[in-house]
């Protein structure tokens, strides 16, 4: 089979998930197409009110609003980090995340609707626990690196969400375009999340260990 192992498992979920509401209709194949039909979207014609375009349209919103905030609350983030390898991961996704704002322009262009920001409750209260994060932890520490990378897999969890279902409602919206667009971030999404996983395996949260064992080897020794 030549299918990759993302492209399968996209084709799974979306099977089981966010489409279900048409999939699970007595007549599935019908009722689709007859979604798909319908002649609006993507050739910048205004969209119908359907309750699912409007969810769809509200979430683009809320996940804007979040991903303009993102660009603000990284660099901080990474002024913050102390390992040069957490530093570099975080500039890299701060560049994808500014790639980002303007995929979802696009994407509320093919929606033929003005790009607008809804407060995104949920990303103020994450970006806001990384803050504390940093204020708890000591400058140039390793417990640090391991705090700020967990509150950054915790954005991006929240990001993955999100794109996994926005994705989906583009889908069941017969919006190719959209998402394709929406597809790609999600995947930014999902190779920060694990190249974040790696660096926190890979060096920091021993490092952080070590230094609390250090810690208590000082203390001992006064
Ligand atoms: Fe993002
Ligand atoms: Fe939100
Ligand atoms: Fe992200």
């Amino acid at each position: 089979m030549p299918t990759t192992n993302t492209r399968s498992s996209a084709r799974t979920r979306r099977n089981r998930s966010a489409d279900g509401s048409t999939a699970k209709s007595s007549n599935g194949t019908s009722s689709k197409a007859s979604v798909k039909k319908s002649p609006k979207s993507e050739n910048g014609s205004e969209q119908g009110n359907s309750q699912l375009e409007k969810l769809f349209t509200d979430s683009l919103k809320d996940i804007y609003w979040a991903e303009k905030a993102l660009t603000k609350a990284l660099p901080k983030m990474q002024k913050k980090a102390t390992t040069d390898e957490l530093k570099a991961a975080i500039e890299e996704h701060l560049t994808q995340t500014e790639e980002q704002v303007s995929r979802l322009e696009q994407v509320f262009e093919l929606c033929g609707k003005k790009a607008q920001a809804k407060k995104c409750d949920a990303m103020e209260g994450l970006i806001k626990e990384g803050e504390s994060i940093v204020e708890e932890t000591e400058d140039g520490s390793m417990t640090r690196d391991a705090g700020i990378i967990m509150a950054a897999q915790k954005v991006e969890h929240y990001e993955i969400a999100t794109y996994g279902s926005l994705v989906q409602f583009a889908k069941t919206l017969g919006m190719e375009d959209a998402a394709e667009l929406l597809e790609q971030t999600l995947e930014e999404e999902k190779e920060t999340d694990q190249k974040l996983t790696e660096i926190a395996e890979g060096s920091v949260n021993q490092s952080a260990q070590q230094e609390d064992e250090e810690e208590e080897d000082d203390k001992e020794k006064k």
